[in-house]
């Protein structure tokens, strides 16, 4: 069975946008920073990291909005809905604004970042929790773990 049901479609907003899906993520998170509160208008952004060769943006022409920095953040040109993001130094994935797919209603945050930062109330259903970030060294453990216990399309495991 594939668990994953690819692909998966999404796009923002107006619909300008238009992005596919045909890898499994590998890892899905929450970031409590101050920029990311800044850039969802909200209490925190919502990731899946998606292997670079399985994203493609299907129609429209995303472009760099937010910070301008090293990390790449994409938005839609017309309603300006923040989409995917090119983190610094991983070129070999795409952080896709989860909330943007047309199916989301199964995503859960595996991982939380930047809890130093976030807003008092704010709190998700993540199983690993980090002040800041984890240490380089964690992250193939993180990545297996996902794999094995993630939340997907065919079973929502904070439902
Ligand atoms: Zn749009
Ligand atoms: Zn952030």
């Amino acid at each position: 069975m594939d668990k994953w049901k690819l692909p998966w479609l999404g796009g923002c907003r107006c619909g300008e946008t238009r992005f596919r899906i045909s890898a499994p993520p590998l890892l899905s998170s929450a970031c409590h920073c101050t920029g990311c509160q800044r850039m969802s208008a909200s209490a925190f952004s919502l990731s899946l990291a998606v292997p670079v060769e399985g994203f493609s943006v299907t129609v429209g022409e995303p472009v760099i909005g937010g910070i301008h920095g090293a990390t790449r953040h994409y938005f839609c040109p017309r309603c300006k809905s923040w989409v995917f993001s090119r983190p610094e130094g991983m070129d070999e994935l795409v952080n896709v604004r989860a909330t943007m797919l047309d199916d989301h209603g199964w995503f859960v945050p595996f991982i939380e970042f930047w809890t130093s930062e976030k807003l008092p109330w704010a709190a998700t259903p993540a199983v690993h929790s980090y002040a800041r970030e984890p240490e380089e060294s964690e992250f193939d453990g993180l990545l297996r773990h996902y794999a094995e216990t993630a939340a997907t399309p065919t079973l929502n495991r904070a439902a």
